[in-house]
């Protein structure tokens, strides 16, 4: 069923493919929903953008120049470390502080002990502290409390705490993994439903007899190739083709620091620094684009059910 304003349509489907994405996990702690911002859909990050540009006109104060940013995964460190430089674009100067809270004792918990002493490296350089091991107890307009009793005076919270599966995705089947996700075969099927394909952030695939696809574009790109031609294929009695990946790479960004590009999924350092973020401008710049000639036939070419190798690390 398709809403659009007050006007709802319902279409019959011989075969379905969904690619409806993930949503921030924001959980039910006072204050949180009304006086946090994030960086989840493009209007959420414009919105955050709003507010600091309103801040940089405001008297001083220690709640204006304090931005708390929750979640030490991968949104949450890249959010800030790309702070600094952002709060210069939005005119917030003087003296500023960058908190980086988390539940675990250490950032980037899943990112790994290989990786771990660049991000730190980076985080120390740009004079963003943490507090680790404390969770969230409430947020209000000017402040946020942690955990271990402390409060922070801040006009900013920016919550990176985590992504689940589309809440549509418990609708249709029972068999999610526990980030809510439907569980795919390599050729896209969703396990339990007929005639339904997944792909992106809704799904999970184990991709190489072992790993299964984490929610990235460098997983979300190829599982909806994949299953856009499966799908034809399936429809008009054509062989498919299965989806495996022999390669996991992350290019993490460290703003003004850098970049951190890891290989495998144990995460061995490839680059650092400026030569990984070369990389990584190259990915979120051109790499995860369709092709803007306005070609059909590059567009086409573009969805072809193929693989493409790992970003070049840059020296
Ligand atoms: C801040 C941020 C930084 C990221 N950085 C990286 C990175 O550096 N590298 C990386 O690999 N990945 C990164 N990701 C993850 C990456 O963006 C996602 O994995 C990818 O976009 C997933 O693609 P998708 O098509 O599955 O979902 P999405 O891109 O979320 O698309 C889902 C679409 O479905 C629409 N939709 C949802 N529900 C409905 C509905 N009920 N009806 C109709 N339409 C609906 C949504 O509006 C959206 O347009 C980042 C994500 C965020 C938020």
């Amino acid at each position: 069923t398709v809403k659009t304003g007050k006007a709802q349509e319902m279409f019959a489907y011989d075969r379905l493919v969904l690619t409806l994405g993930s949503e921030l996990v924001r959980p039910p702690i006072p204050g949180l929903a009304a006086h946090s911002f994030d960086v989840d859909t493009y209007a959420s990050a414009l919105r955050l953008d709003a507010h600091l540009a309103a801040l940089a006109r405001q008297p001083t104060s220690d709640a204006r120049s304090t931005v708390v940013i929750v979640g030490a995964g991968f949104t949450g460190i890249e959010v800030a470390t790309e702070m600094p430089a952002k709060l210069d674009r939005a005119g917030v100067t003087g003296h500023r502080r960058i908190v980086l809270v988390d539940p675990s004792a250490v950032v980037g918990a899943t990112i790994g002990q290989n990786a771990r002493p660049v991000i730190n490296e980076a985080l120390s350089a740009l004079n963003i502290e943490t507090r680790l091991a404390v969770i969230v107890t409430s947020v209000d307009a000017s402040s946020i409390t942690l955990s271990s009793g402390e409060v922070i005076a801040t006009d900013t919270v920016v919550w990176c705490a985590g992504m689940r599966a589309s809440p549509l995705a418990a609708d249709l089947c029972s068999e999610r993994d526990r980030s809510g996700r439907l569980m795919v075969d390599p050729f896209m099927r969703a396990s339990g439903l007929k005639n339904v394909f997944a792909a992106g952030d809704v799904a999970s695939c184990i991709v190489d007899g072992v790993h299964a696809t984490v929610m990235s574009c460098q997983f979300a790109r190829p599982m909806g190739r994949f299953a856009g031609h499966n799908v034809v294929a399936d429809l008009f009695g054509e062989p498919m083709l299965p989806l495996n990946i022999d390669w996991y790479v992350t290019v993490l960004d460290l703003g003004k620091w850098g970049a951190l590009y890891t290989v495998g999924w144990d995460r061995l350092v490839r680059t650092t620094g400026a030569s990984a973020k070369s990389t990584k401008l190259t990915i979120n710049h051109e790499r995860i684009y369709p092709p803007r000639s306005g070609s059909r036939a590059d567009l086409l070419a573009a969805a072809a059910p193929t693989l493409q190798a790992p970003p070049a690390a840059r020296p």
